[in-house]
């Protein structure tokens, strides 16, 4: 007995963790810095870890106030009615409410490329089809309505990651609302704002109560430091009011995380510390990395570094992790992931001793 044909599943594969590197390489995972999954480098906000603790007592109950206490302080946030938040187990968890709620069998989804892989996983799962766009590195991964609108057919769902993974860029307001304007009616435009805390540009939230096909997802896992506990939303048009009890996995954002998620909002102060420490980050990468680097609104930079599997097998053997982006398509990139002062100091020293290292090799 075989479960269905899953050969055109591509599988997920996660950034290696902190223990199973250390292991390998025979160290304690403190002495490991770890930037390769745009993490929050200072973890979760102690009011959020506060609420974790207090939420043990109640786990032994279905999440019902904490879900509709968040789904009404995110709908207050935003400025839309409750029925139009989407609580998910991660924005991951809000893609897939999506394909549920927007495909049917066969029906295509337009997706970025480099780009987030879930998006085509998800369509997948659920009878659909995958396109895509390309963003051009000889432009910076420049993110217009153009690129997207040159590839698109009519697709059910078209996806924009802004800030983009892993690319940094973003895609400008006129740009959206060409795209918006520029796709057909039944055709969902999914803005990612999964790093959206770390950019200059406001939500596209705003545009929510103008474009009847624009859909929003945000997550608890990057600015707000609650990865592990999978917590994001969607925001949806207005008028799919009820749609969300047909489509979502009952109680799938757990009491915790509904709790943790609540109290993170209220703590404006650790986001703003995030915020601020990545875009000092950023900056230092920028500047003081032998490597050309790419503009970025995100917690995280892409380098060019010519091997950038080589490159990040060098830095992990000296205790450094980074992303190596041969799975997104850029072979000679790496993505390096915000961390605190120390710890970006110290990526970007180890990764210029390997650059170096390679570069003398490569001479010799
Ligand atoms: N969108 C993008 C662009 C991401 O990079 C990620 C996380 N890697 C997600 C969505 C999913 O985030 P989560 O499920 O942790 O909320």
């Amino acid at each position: 007995m075989q479960p269905r044909d899953l050969s055109a599943h591509a599988k997920y594969a996660p950034g290696r963790g902190i223990e199973e590197v250390a292991r390998d390489l025979g160290l304690d995972p403190d002495e490991l810095v770890k930037l390769s999954s745009n993490e929050n480098p200072h973890g979760a906000s102690p009011a959020a870890v506060a609420a974790v603790e207090n939420a043990a007592e109640d786990i032994s109950v279905y999440p019902k106030a904490a879900h509709t206490d968040l789904t009404d302080a995110l709908a207050e946030q935003w400025d839309v009615a409750s029925d139009q938040v989407w609580v998910s187990p991660g924005a991951d968890g809000a893609i897939d409410y999506l394909s549920r709620a927007m495909l049917e069998p066969a029906d295509a989804v337009l997706l970025p490329e480099p780009g987030f892989s879930y998006y085509g996983m998800s369509a997948r799962y659920h009878h659909g089809e995958t396109a895509t766009y390309g963003l051009s590195k000889d432009e910076g991964f420049a993110m217009t309505a153009e690129a997207v609108l040159s590839a698109y057919d009519g697709e059910r769902m078209v996806f924009v990651t802004s800030p983009h993974n892993p690319t940094g860029s973003t895609m400008p307001r006129e740009e959206i609302e060409a795209l918006l304007t520029g796709v057909d009616d039944q055709t969902l435009v999914v803005l990612d704002e999964a790093y959206g805390e770390f950019a200059e540009e406001s939500s596209s939230a705003a545009l929510l109560e103008e474009y009847e096909n624009l859909a929003v997802l945000r997550t608890f896992s990057k600015a707000y430091g609650l990865a592990g506990l999978r917590i994001g939303y969607a925001l949806v048009p207005e008028a799919w009011s009820d749609a969300y009890a047909r489509v979502s996995t009952p109680f799938a954002a757990s009491e915790v995380a509904l709790r943790a998620a609540l109290a993170a909002l209220d703590d404006d102060e650790h986001v703003e510390r995030s915020v601020e420490s990545a875009s000092w980050a950023r900056e230092h990468v920028h500047e003081e990395l032998e490597a050309p680097t790419y503009p970025t609104e995100a917690n995280f930079v892409l380098c060019e570094v010519g091997d950038g599997s080589a490159v990040a097998e060098a830095a992990q053997e000296r205790g450094v992790i980074v992303r190596d982006c041969r799975s997104f398509g850029l072979p000679e990139c790496i993505r390096v992931s915000c961390g605190t002062e120390e710890q970006t100091r110290q990526a970007v020293e180890t990764l210029n001793a390997v650059l170096a290292e390679r570069e003398s090799v490569a001479e010799a």
